[in-house]
């Protein structure tokens, strides 16, 4: 582990590794052939709004405050779960709530899914953001202007 607990750079290429091994080992063991095609990001906007809709969330209006106040949360959520002892790629269940996965990589993926809804909702382009904006970062100097962190 790096410094203050905090994975390296290769030590999260090393748990990702580990985790698609895992992964196609479980396929292989509940004997699933072949995955769904990959979400795009505007696929992934489109169904978190569409399922956030269905559930009620929009019957009355939220404001785009409430709804990044609501992305923080989630990020807490992961940082709990840290907090807590859990291991970065552990998913757990409990006895409370046997269905519901919990753990760090699904805190990290309710953020993933609050940002995808709002930006389903309010019609941003997420994916054209992301791409002009890790093109401008490939431009950007060494720590990016001497930043610490
Ligand atoms: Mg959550």
């Amino acid at each position: 582990m790096g410094c203050r607990d905090i994975p390296t750079m290769l030590e999260l290429e090393q748990q990702h590794e580990r985790m698609i091994i895992n992964e196609h080992r479980r396929n292989r063991e509940h004997g699933k052939k072949k995955k769904p095609a990959p979400m795009t990001i505007a696929g992934l906007c489109r169904k978190a709004n569409a399922a956030s809709v269905k559930a009620g969330w929009q019957d009355e209006p939220r404001s785009f405050g409430d709804l990044i106040a609501l992305m923080h949360s989630e990020l807490t959520e992961a940082f709990e779960e840290f907090r807590a002892g859990h291991a970065l790629d552990e998913v757990y269940l409990t006895p409370a709530k046997p269905n519901k996965p919990e753990g760090v990589p699904v805190e990290l993926a309710d953020a993933v899914i609050r940002i995808a809804q709002c930006c389903g909702q309010y019609g941003i382009d997420l994916e054209a953001a992301i791409t002009r904006k890790m093109a401008y970062n490939e431009t950007r100097g060494h720590r990016w202007e001497g930043k610490k962190l």
